[in-house]
C-alpha cells in the first residue's frame, strides 16, 4: 500500500450503522470533510449529499423517492403570472 497522503483527497470514513436515505442500506455511507463542509456518499447507489453547518442535508443528486422533508416556499416568492391580453377581452357580441 503506497497511497500518497494528498490533502486534495479527503479521508472517507464509513459510518457504522448509518442508513442510506436513498437505497436504505446500512453501512454504505461514507463521510468526509472538504473545505470545511461535511459530505456523505453511498457506495451502493451513488447517493451523495452535503451537510451544512447546521447539519442540514444538502442533496447533490436527485433522490429516487420523494423527499420526506417539505419544501418551504419563501413568502416573497415571485410567481410569474400570465396576464391575458386585455385587447383579447373585447366582447364582440
Ligand atoms: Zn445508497
Amino acid at each position: 500500500m503506497n497511497e500518497p497522503n494528498q490533502p486534495a483527497q479527503p479521508v472517507k470514513r464509513f459510518i457504522a450503522g448509518a442508513v442510506c436515505p436513498a437505497c436504505s442500506r446500512m453501512d454504505t455511507i461514507r463521510m468526509y470533510q472538504q473545505d470545511g463542509v461535511m459530505h456523505r456518499e453511498c457506495v451502493e447507489c451513488g447517493f451523495a449529499d452535503s451537510l451544512d453547518e447546521r447539519g442540514n442535508s444538502i442533496p447533490r443528486e436527485l433522490p429516487t423517492r420523494v423527499s420526506a422533508k417539505p419544501v418551504t416556499k419563501p413568502a416573497s416568492s415571485h410567481v410569474a403570472q400570465f396576464f391575458p391580453n386585455p385587447r383579447l377581452k373585447k366582447k364582440d357580441s
